[in-house]
């Protein structure tokens, strides 16, 4: 089953017009939103953003978002999904080709779940990154449907045998294609300051908490490529990856080529956000602690 506009359908009643201004403009917005034991993980906080994200475009939202997040809980139970994703995005709907907005405009709203498990290996072992130019427009805190930027960067970065390309503009390291970047020098984390540079991530604003909680300095401050090649230890955060240990960057080895402790400790807590919010008591970090 999928959500189409406020209904449940089967996936194969739905359709989308070849004149939707997602399909030809990317004009739209998205989510992607895990469930872990069968519940959404910070539901609440992916729907404001997606409200924020509307507004930004200036796409009036129709759905009260009461019952929206409750349709997406259905929509959950009704696919029985236990560990997964639902991906969400609204598009401006369907109107003769022309670059402005249309008079009238009915939104379409589409939601489907995918069962995806958790990155176990990637979040052991790290990845492998390589540094890519941030060739993406001056708004990547709206979380939008146009992502070429980020997909030419990811497939270079698939190409060279790495798992994320580390974005970088004017020699600051921003974000990766997919997630938000951390480094870790002299027990101090830092990451890029949350402005129109970077999309503001749910991942990366729960993993400032469990800084906040473990006592651990944190300074949302920008940083080179230097500082990366040069940390103690580095890490991406984001739905799909949650908090995952970077070992390399282009040809260098960051700290010791292996996860660092303070990683690993903000490993623990995220873990523990998701027992709190879901009930898996067994984090992915489980059989080490
Ligand atoms: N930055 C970008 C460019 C992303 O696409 C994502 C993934 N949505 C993130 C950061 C991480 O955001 P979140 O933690 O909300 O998934």
């Amino acid at each position: 089953m999928i959500l189409w506009n406020d209904r449940l359908i089967p996936r194969n009643e739905a359709s989308v017009d070849i004149e939707d201004r997602g399909y030809q403009f990317g004009d739209g917005i998205y989510e992607v939103i895990r469930v872990y034991g069968g519940k959404a993980f910070y539901l609440t906080e992916h729907l404001n953003r997606l409200e924020k994200s509307a507004r930004e475009i200036r796409l009036p939202l129709p759905w009260d978002f009461g019952l929206l997040a409750e349709r997406i809980n259905q929509l959950v139970d009704a696919n029985r999904l236990v560990e997964g994703t639902i991906y969400l995005q609204v598009t401006r709907g369907r109107a003769p080709r022309n670059h402005a907005f249309p008079e009238k405009t009915e939104p379409v709203l589409v939601a489907y779940t995918t069962e995806v498990p958790r990155p176990e290996a990637m979040l052991k072992e790290g990845i492998r990154t390589c540094t890519h130019r941030d060739i993406r427009w001056l708004r990547c805190d709206i979380k939008s449907l146009n992502l070429l930027g980020a997909v030419l960067a990811k497939q270079e970065a698939v190409e060279k045998g790495c798992k994320e390309a580390i974005l970088v503009r004017d020699g600051t390291v921003t974000e990766g294609s997919s997630s938000n970047v951390f480094i870790v020098r002299d027990g101090t984390l830092y990451t890029h300051p949350a402005n129109n540079l970077i999309l503001h991530g749910i991942t990366r604003s729960i993993v400032l908490k469990c800084a906040g909680d473990e006592g651990i300095p944190v300074k949302e401050e920008t940083f080179s490529v230097d500082d990366l090649y040069a940390a103690d230890e580095a890490f991406i955060t984001g739905t799909m990856v949650e908090v995952c240990p970077v070992i390399r960057v282009d040809d260098r080895k960051i700290g010791d080529g292996v996860p660092g402790p303070v990683t690993r400790r903000l490993q623990k807590a995220f873990d523990g956000q998701i027992a709190h919010q879901c009930g898996q008591m067994d984090g992915i970090m489980g059989e080490r602690r």
